[in-house]
């Protein structure tokens, strides 16, 4: 399958890696949007938010503890935003689900 994130989880695109395990990986974004910009995705191929299976429902609570643990270790405790973009309308452009993290500056809000 041609997906640029599995590239990245099989090591054939390199990135900046941050955290790994079985499960997840996490790496720097390459065109960063923020002081701190980085993606957590599940290694398993998972198109997006409306594709993932009920029964692997708990990789996005795993997500979600691997990104606590990065905001500490990168000191991002003055606050940070999680942004998941599902579909076209949504703003995907990587279609593997990924968890993009932002911090180091106030952010705006409502998105564009
Ligand atoms: P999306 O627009 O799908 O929510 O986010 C895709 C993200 O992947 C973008 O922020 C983009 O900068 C990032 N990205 C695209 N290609 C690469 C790459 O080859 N390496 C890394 N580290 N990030 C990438
Ligand atoms: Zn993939």
């Amino acid at each position: 399958m041609d997906c640029l994130f599995c590239k990245i989880v099989s090591g054939d695109i390199p990135s900046k890696k941050i955290y790994e395990d079985d499960r997840v990986l996490a790496f720097y974004d390459i065109d960063p949007k923020a002081p701190v910009h980085f993606l957590v995705i599940p290694k398993d191929h998972i198109k997006n938010v409306l594709e993932i299976p009920s029964k692997k429902l708990d990789i996005v609570s795993h997500i979600f503890k691997v990104i606590q643990n990065i905001a500490v270790e990168l000191n991002l405790n003055e606050g940070f935003r999680i942004v998941n973009n599902c579909g076209e309308q949504g703003g995907q452009t990587v279609d593997h689900l990924h968890f993009h993290v932002l911090g180091g500056r106030n952010l705006g809000w409502p998105p564009g």
